[in-house]
């Protein structure tokens, strides 16, 4: 068996975000005020974020430098590991090489304090004392939390009703780091009580929380809010794991045919993907790059691409993206992370310009995939992260049937250590497929903003 673990050199670590709207053949929309229906500037997003992030939302720079405390940070647990899955390509049969960039090994077990690390650093940085958010998961309240303890700043999460009654211990995870956390909707804010109103034991959505962190943030002075996913600048923070995946694949002498990662909001999947799809569009190799999403919640293969709100109760501007609908509730299934009602603008963008490809998938194949792995490469993925895998498997057993060995790259951009209640239910049998109701989908899509051409 040749070589399983790729690991990067501290000093390798990469010292600047790759910024894909240097890039692009064309410029994404334009973010648009919902009052006045014309480009937001810096200054309307300043009640939410610190001027730098704001900057970097828009930057079209190529290069981004990584704050030098931010990279100290990193290093807690960055470069993170590339491992070759023998194990599973044996499972499988299959003569494709398939290689994980392993993301769990963070404090908080997933991607997200890439990202979580630099926000907050500059939210701090500009004098910021407290921060809100939303949290699906759980996944992305904790690593905020993880970060703003690093920082010394407050953090106040929304977190989405399914998930905080599902995942009890990364409420737990997000009070021992610091932060304090509600179920959303919350009584906190009118927001959530216009939703409990209408229903006291509505489960949540991400739209919902977003409301909620966002009015908080609004409303005063010292608070600022930060969002795990979805936008450019957090994109950007992200790409720094497809980049530390380039330099791995150069030490393994491969060279990935396809480029896996699953959609939420589409962070995970930026930051391994679009340093790939830099290369390509600067005259390098051209790759398959596919985007997995949950078949309960598939903004970008039956959402519309169309101008859209990024939460529930109408607070933040308009973006161009994939959208269900802001009103759109997908059904309780258990990859909480994925259960947006949108998809990155960018991301979106990209799959316009036929850059990427989107594929959705059930839960119970999810599953089934991330319990194959595990009994092979040892690992228990997310249940976000088992879309990935179920992605790269679906390649890996293509390129069995076509009797091709290409090179498949995903990304395992979590683990499930918080998440064995899904396990425990897929296990029992009791999972099962929900599909989003189509009727309530016609509903939230008949309720998009009119927007002039
Ligand atoms: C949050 C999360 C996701 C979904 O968010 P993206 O922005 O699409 O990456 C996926 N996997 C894990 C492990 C997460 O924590």
């Amino acid at each position: 068996m040749s070589q399983t673990k790729f690991l990067l050199d501290e000093s390798k670590m990469p010292t600047h975000w790759y910024n894909i709207a240097a890039d692009l053949p064309v410029a994404a929309p334009p973010v648009l005020h919902p009052g006045t229906m014309q480009p937001v500037g810096p200054d309307d997003l300043a009640p939410l974020f610190p001027m730098e992030l704001i900057m970097q939302e828009v930057s079209t720079e190529r290069e981004i430098p990584i704050p030098e405390p931010v990279r100290e940070v990193f290093r807690l647990w960055r470069p993170a590991p590339l491992i070759r899955a023998h194990r599973l390509e044996k499972a499988l049969g299959t003569p494709a090489k398939i290689y994980y960039k392993y993301e769990g090994v963070s404090p908080a077990g997933s991607h997200k304090p890439n990202t979580a690390i630099p926000q907050a650093w500059y939210n701090a940085q500009a004098g910021i004392k407290k921060l809100s958010t939303e949290t699906g998961a759980g996944q992305w309240g904790s690593s905020l939390a993880f970060a703003g303890a690093l920082f010394g700043l407050q953090v106040q999460v929304f977190q989405v009703r399914v998930s905080y009654d599902q995942k009890p211990y990364r409420r737990a995870l997000m009070e021992t780091y610091g932060a304090s956390c509600v179920a959303s909707p919350s009584n906190l804010t009118n927001a959530g009580r216009a939703i409990l109103a209408q229903n006291p034991e509505h489960p949540g959505s991400l739209g919902i929380a977003i409301s909620e962190a966002v009015e908080v943030a609004a409303t005063n002075d010292d608070t600022k809010y930060a969002l795990g996913s979805v936008l450019n600048h957090v994109l950007l923070h992200q790409t720094i794991i497809g980049q530390e995946a380039m330099l791995q694949l150069e030490m393994a002498g491969d060279d990935p045919d396809v480029v896996v990662g699953c959609t939420g909001g589409g962070s995970n999947f930026a930051g391994i993907a679009f340093p790939f799809i830099g290369q390509q569009l600067r005259g390098g190799k051209k790759r398959r790059i596919v985007a997995v999403e949950p078949a309960a919640c598939p903004s970008l293969t039956r959402g519309k691409y169309a101008y859209d709100f990024g939460d529930t109760a109408h607070l933040t501007p308009l973006t161009k993206m994939h959208t269900l609908g802001s009103t759109f509730t997908p059904p309780g299934f258990h990859a909480g992370g994925l259960r947006y009602h949108g998809m990155a603008p960018m991301v979106s963008h990209l799959k316009e310009l036929g850059l990427i490809e989107a594929t959705a998938y059930h839960q119970v194949a999810c599953f089934e995939a991330g319990v194959l792995f595990a009994r092979a490469e040892g690992i228990v993925p997310a249940p976000e992260a088992n879309h990935a895998v179920k992605g790269a498997i679906a390649e890996a057993l293509r390129c069995k049937a076509e009797g091709k060995s290409e090179v498949i790259l995903f990304n395992l951009c979590g683990h499930g250590h918080f998440d064995m209640a899904a396990y425990t239910q897929y296990f029992a049998g009791k999972l099962t497929d929900q599909s989003y109701d189509e009727a309530e989908l016609a509903m939230a899509l008949s309720g998009l903003p009119s927007v002039p051409a």
